[in-house]
């Protein structure tokens, strides 16, 4: 039998990570194996549809190249793949199950305890209700003696008693299916081999397996996935403002990387961490997926996604932060920029902050210019910056940083002091921060010899009045 795999996510209007994770996996198992990776939209449950929530379902998948080869807008023969569009084929296959003493009409109102009343009812008197109009739903019926098993691939070998499995609905009052019905139909009309799916469906998978026995149909094997959490004890979850994978997007982090890291979100690599999604399809396997929760861990992202952008071409980095540098009003080096951040960013939205010197200078502040490894205070960078102000004014080769370098290096010589004695404070004049991309030179070189004068002059005037005080 083909492996197909399918994404089943409901349109709830973003992208959680841990459906992301499931999609992935999905993928790469089928892909893994020359398989069919399927999307069915599970819309059954009305009060929670959010308009537009389908397409970024769309969105997400193209995207991140996560490619379904079936799915609402790919047809493949057992359509349609958004549930919502099925319920003829439910209510088709309630019957047929009602007829096989799988399921049964039930009349109650409210949460059954205990056994449910209407199991006893007559052939005669479940007519005359139905023909009543009274209201109802469709329960499963379970066997109250006897064991249910089957082997979990992640989680192994589970096995409860029959009594234990309660007779949830299988067809609402309202006429829709809920999940518990509808993802043994959809799962077996549309030949699926293997259900990947989140861990908390684990225990309710036994009365899945009643529906498909009771149907003479075969089972699937199962690939139970571990929960994702934030730490050792709470999932990740949007409604506790976790990231979602638009989120991830809005903060910089690249798709590539939230792929790669997501992918490493309850599986192991044999070795190298950093794989493409084809590295991935190429070494996925079941094996090596594991039972206990996977953390998410920003800063192992943060760390990822730096990777991948200094991996990246220059001029490919650079067009990625073109759109980051619409803030900056004044002339200057751009892909000196772009090189100079290069590789330093862990992530794009970082850009803000390490490009807020440019337009102008932070507010003095005297006290960055001590330095206790370059040995500086305001009173020796007050020297510093009076003796570059006299030589930098016949240097011209601001777009060369060797030449830069070497002019920095020699009056540090020149004057027996070390090179951090210079650049510090230059670095602190042009800026007035601690933390900056690039050092001195760098500097200089991205905003210009005219700006980096005026800015020594201000930082050299700043310093003496301070000293005065
Ligand atoms: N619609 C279910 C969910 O979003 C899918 C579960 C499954 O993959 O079967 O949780």
């Amino acid at each position: 039998m083909k492996m197909r795999t399918r994404f089943a996510p409901s349109p709830t209007g973003y992208m959680h990570i841990g459906n992301l994770r499931t999609a992935l996996y999905c993928y790469l198992i089928a892909k893994h194996d020359h398989g069919d990776f399927i999307l069915r939209i599970e819309d059954t449950d009305q009060q929670r549809e959010v308009e537009g929530a389908i397409d970024l379902i769309y969105q997400v998948m193209e995207e991140t190249g996560l490619h379904y080869d079936e799915g609402p807008d790919i047809d493949g023969g057992v359509g349609p793949y958004i549930q919502s569009q099925r319920l003829d084929i439910y209510h088709e296959y309630a019957q047929k199950l009602i007829d096989l003493g799988g399921a049964h009409y039930c009349f109650c109102e409210g949460e059954l305890e205990g056994e449910d009343p209407c199991l006893h009812l007559s052939q005669q008197e479940i007519q005359d209700k139905l023909d009543a109009g009274i209201s109802h739903v469709i329960r499963q019926t379970i066997p109250t003696t006897g064991t249910t098993s089957f082997d979990d691939e992640v989680y192994g070998h589970i096995e409860v008693e029959n009594k234990t499995l309660n007779e949830g609905i299988l067809i609402k009052s309202d006429g829709y299916p809920t999940y518990n019905f509808a993802n043994v139909i959809d799962d077996h009309l549309m030949n699926i081999s293997h259900v990947v799916r989140g861990n908390e469906y684990l225990s309710s998978t036994p009365k899945y397996n009643l529906i498909y026995k009771t149907f003479d149909w075969e089972i699937p094997t199962y690939i139970h996935l571990p929960p994702v959490n934030k730490d050792e004890t709470h999932k990740l979850s949007k409604r506790n403002g976790d990231a979602s994978y638009q989120d991830l997007k809005e903060k910089g982090y690249l798709k590539e990387a939230i792929i790669n890291y997501i992918a490493l979100l309850g599986w192991s690599p044999a070795d190298e961490e950093i794989l493409s999604l084809d590295d991935l399809i190429a070494q996925f396997n079941i094996e090596h997926i594991s039972k206990s929760p996977a953390i998410f861990d920003i800063d192992k992202l943060n760390w990822m996604n730096g990777m991948y952008l200094r991996e990246m071409p220059l001029n490919q980095f650079h067009e990625l932060l073109l759109p980051y540098y619409h803030s900056i009003t004044r002339k200057v080096d751009l892909l000196e920029l772009s090189k100079v951040l290069q590789p330093r960013l862990e992530k794009l939205s970082d850009v803000e902050e390490s490009i807020d010197f440019i337009n102008q200078a932070h507010p003095f502040d005297a006290s960055i210019y001590t330095h206790k490894k370059m040995k500086t205070n305001p009173e020796n960078s007050l020297e510093a910056l009076e003796l570059v102000k006299e030589r930098i004014a016949d240097f011209d080769d601001f777009n060369n940083d060797e030449a830069m370098t070497e002019f920095f290096v020699n009056l540090a010589k020149e004057k027996e002091l070390k090179n951090g004695r210079i650049m510090w404070p230059v670095r602190v004049a042009l800026t007035n921060k601690s933390f900056t991309p690039g050092g001195a030179v760098e500097i200089a070189h991205i905003l210009g010899k005219e700006e980096t004068l005026r800015r020594l002059n201000i930082g050299l005037e700043k310093l003496k009045a301070e000293n005065k005080e």
